[in-house]
């Protein structure tokens, strides 16, 4: 494929735009190359300025579950934005995307709508602090939550595959409030539990892990972070970021069958619109300004704009529960046969699925948590990304980021993409 015009695009960019891109992952840093510019996408593709038709299985990073420019979505926007598109003023339909999403997740009360996933993680670990009256918080390594300070500790995404995990900025006293565990190990967040007793106000946990590839908890490790936190009174607080409305109506809450005190929204909430949430029960959301002391806040929050995508996106999936077992079987087929084309090539790998994510690991270990995740050969994965995309795969450009699938896939779309993965796998 040819991508003379995205090329001169991202030059022009560069002059302007640190990078030429405004979120570092949606450069090629990590794979070479030139970023792909987009200039419109429909249902399961996208189509670059050079005239390009892409597979696509980043979806905007989550969002797009139901296909680009669904149309009950981009009506909804449309008809919104005739009546205005900003008042700072409450409007009903807040109410209406909170009823729903108060209906459709477990264990919570009330939720507030923030215009990203970062605002929605750097609010709810506030909450968490202010609530307990704590300082400590314990992440995991690899875990993603956002770009606030207190998180780029070990970050996964674009923190891992730029190599700082520890980013210039912030503050050693920042960072010394952030304690680290291991994913998947709950013997080392008993120790750090023990170690700073009466201290930790929150463990926050990506529920199934997204950022350093797709990584489902093991089996009790959620049910023995819950012990923990109810035996020490610390807030277990779910990033569901990227699983909320995506494993089930419910989000992972539901699919595991565990409960946290503060869950955290974004990516799907938002139908592509820029949305963030985080809700828990009244005793703890009640500690929130205006009625509580905890101060969070947002002239653009609850955007009339962003409420009407995010309803009509939460509404088409309170209506349709069936799609969250169709992509879970599309997933599943993608899996299979990108199992078997690699093993008839010979190429070493792991793959992980749960739900409509999955990721490609490739060497033969288990992908348990960050260390085994960083092991995979990251020339072999290049390799397999350009390949793909000059077949018209578009997959992230980075081995530490899970693949999302849309329900516009069709079966057909996905024999192409596994033909597509056979032919890389000839050249690994
Ligand atoms: C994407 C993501 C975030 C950050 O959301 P933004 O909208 O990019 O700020 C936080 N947590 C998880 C798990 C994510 O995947």
């Amino acid at each position: 494929m040819i991508y003379k015009r995205s090329s001169a695009l991202f030059a022009e960019a560069q002059k302007v735009i640190p990078g030429g891109v405004n979120s570092p992952v949606r450069a090629f840093k990590a794979v070479g190359g030139d970023p792909i510019f987009v200039t419109r996408a429909q249902g399961a593709y996208l189509y670059d300025a050079d005239g390009n038709r892409l597979i696509d299985y980043i979806n905007s990073w989550g969002p797009m579950i139901l296909g680009h420019a669904y149309a009950p979505v981009v009506e909804a926007v449309v008809e919104t934005a005739k009546k205005g598109t900003s008042f700072g003023m409450p409007t009903e339909i807040e109410t209406k995307i909170a009823e729903l999403a108060v209906s459709m997740v477990p264990n919570i009360d009330k939720i507030r709508f923030v215009n990203s996933g970062t605002e929605a993680c750097m609010s709810a670990v506030r909450l968490a602090r202010g609530y307990t009256k704590r300082e400590k918080i314990i992440k995991f390594a690899g875990c993603y939550h956002g770009h606030s300070d207190s998180f780029l500790i070990q970050a996964g995404s674009g923190a891992v595959t730029f190599g700082t995990p520890n980013s210039p900025g912030v503050t050693a006293g920042t960072a010394k409030d952030t304690l680290l565990a291991k994913y998947n190990d709950i013997e080392d967040v008993k120790h750090l539990v023990q170690a700073n007793e009466g201290e930790v106000a929150c463990v926050i946990i990506e529920p199934v892990a997204g950022n350093m590839g797709c990584i489902p908890p093991k089996p009790g490790f959620l049910e023995g972070l819950r012990e923990i936190c109810d035996a020490n009174d610390i807030l277990l607080v779910f990033d569901e970021v990227m699983t909320g409305f995506r494993l089930a109506k419910g989000g992972a809450q539901e699919l595991l069958n565990v409960n946290a005190d503060i869950v955290t929204f974004g990516k799907v909430i938002g139908g592509g619109l820029p949305v963030g949430a985080f809700a828990a029960r009244n005793e703890i959301m009640d500690y929130l300004a205006p009625i509580g002391p905890v101060y969070q806040a947002g002239t653009l929050s609850g955007n009339p704009l962003a409420m009407a995508a995010g309803l009509t996106m939460l509404q088409e999936l309170n209506d349709n529960a069936p799609i969250f077992e169709s992509l879970a079987k599309k997933t599943k087929y993608l899996h299979d046969g990108m199992h078997k084309v690699l093993k008839e090539n010979n190429v070493v790998h792991t793959i992980n699925r749960i739900g409509s994510m999955i990721s490609v690991h490739f060497h033969q270990d288990k992908v348990i948590d960050f260390e085994t995740a960083a092991n995979g050969n990251n020339n072999t994965f290049k390799k397999f990304f350009h390949s793909l995309l000059d077949q018209g795969i578009y997959i992230a450009p980075s081995a530490f980021e899970t693949w999302f699938l849309t329900d516009a896939l069709t079966y057909h779309d996905l024999d192409e993409t596994i033909s597509a993965i056979a032919k890389a796998a000839k050249i690994l």
